[in-house]
């Protein structure tokens, strides 16, 4: 077994859904929070159990700077590694390596780029990618795609998409050929899923979700979106794109949004979804809560002896009053990045709960 998929109920385009991998069960539409070197950062893992956080992303890119690839599959792979018994999914590291990296040198064999870390030089191949995500074992891997930047003329959108395609191939050959090599105790093996790519040009994003699909894979995640378009852009290609991607397979959008627009990309039908905002916003003191967006650093919330948001149940703000939340930000406490970080997660995945509960009645 490498992955199933159910859809329990359906409201218009939105579905809920079950998705089962070896290490677990997942509740979909799911908010996956992202631990980009195997944490998600201040928040240790029996607390993410607690939250309900059925699956987490991982990012092949950092962790095969650091600690390395060979380094967490001889330490049995990244849920051992980082005790986590539960779903994990990794990126492909294509998109890191064309946003962090400096002098990358794109060929048709790969990516030349320098580590941003230190300077030193790093090939990325679909065929090596394939072989950090097998070593670090996350249940769920992507195949190597390169990210268009935006904006982009037509024609190198085009071939950027073409590139895209063939390194899927690649990906799905080595996968296939390697899969077993995977460093677990549990039965099955992973799952690869294809990346459609298109820019914006929503002609080439139905050309490349029907090219992807021809080469077959057991779900397909929209990628190459929230690079600096107007929300509004990003809505019209996801829904878009969706009308070519098979209904009975796992749908994954890559990397966004705030609360409103994962609830919104859900109901166009979406399954899956990362993004560092919450966590992110959560280091710089950015709350999300029922009442809209807060900054907690506001000296109007120096002597605030309410919650944080009245309507959550949350660890943080069924304990903790505004006043004391503010102090600890503006003593830059490390127990700030931790219960702003508890907090803002349960935001999202309360809203992806409601949206599970809203499409069980059919709304
Ligand atoms: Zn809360």
């Amino acid at each position: 077994m490498s992955l199933e998929f159910h859809i329990e109920a359906t409201a218009e385009s939105a579905r809920r859904g079950r998705l089962i991998t070896p290490h677990g069960e997942v509740e979909t539409p799911v908010f996956m929070p992202v631990g980009t070197l195997a944490t998600v950062k201040g928040v240790p893992q029996d607390v993410l159990e607690d939250l309900g956080v059925e699956i987490l992303l991982s990012n092949t890119y950092h962790l095969y700077l650091r600690p390395g690839v060979e380094q967490v599959r001889k330490l049995g792979g990244l849920h051992r590694f980082m005790a986590w018994d539960r779903s994990i999914l990794t990126d492909s590291g294509g998109f890191q390596v064309f946003s962090l990296s400096e002098l990358r040198k794109l060929t048709e064999e790969g990516v030349t780029f320098r580590s941003h870390l230190d300077g030193s030089s790093h090939f990325f191949s679909p065929e090596s990618a394939m072989e950090a995500q097998i070593g670090l074992g996350a249940d769920i891997i992507m195949a190597f795609d390169e990210c268009t930047e935006y904006p982009a003329e037509p024609e190198r959108v085009r071939k950027s998409m073409e590139l895209t395609l063939r390194w899927a191939e690649r990906s799905k050959k080595h996968f296939e050929g390697h899969k077993q090599e995977v460093p677990w105790d549990c039965a099955g093996t992973q799952a690869l899923f294809g990346i459609v790519q298109g820019g914006m040009d929503l002609g080439l994003r139905r050309e490349s979700a029907e090219r992807t699909i021809e080469i077959g894979f057991p779900g397909y995640a929209i990628g190459g979106l929230s690079v600096g378009e107007p929300r509004a852009l990003t809505r019209e290609v996801v829904a878009a794109t969706i009308q070519h991607l098979p209904a009975d397979k796992p749908r994954y959008l890559m990397g966004v949004g705030t609360p409103e627009e994962i609830a919104e990309y859900a109901r166009l039908g979406i399954d899956m979804m990362d993004c560092v905002l919450p966590t992110r916003a959560a280091r710089h003191g950015l709350l999300f809560t029922s009442e809209g967006k807060i900054s907690i650093k506001q000296a109007r919330y120096a002597c605030d002896r309410g919650p944080l948001d009245p309507k959550c149940g949350c660890r943080v703000c069924s304990r903790y009053s505004r006043a004391y939340l503010r102090h600890l930000y503006a003593s830059n406490e490390v127990l700030a990045q931790v219960l702003n970080t508890v907090h803002n997660l349960t935001f999202y995945l309360d809203t992806m709960r409601a949206v599970r509960h809203s499409i069980s009645l059919g709304r």
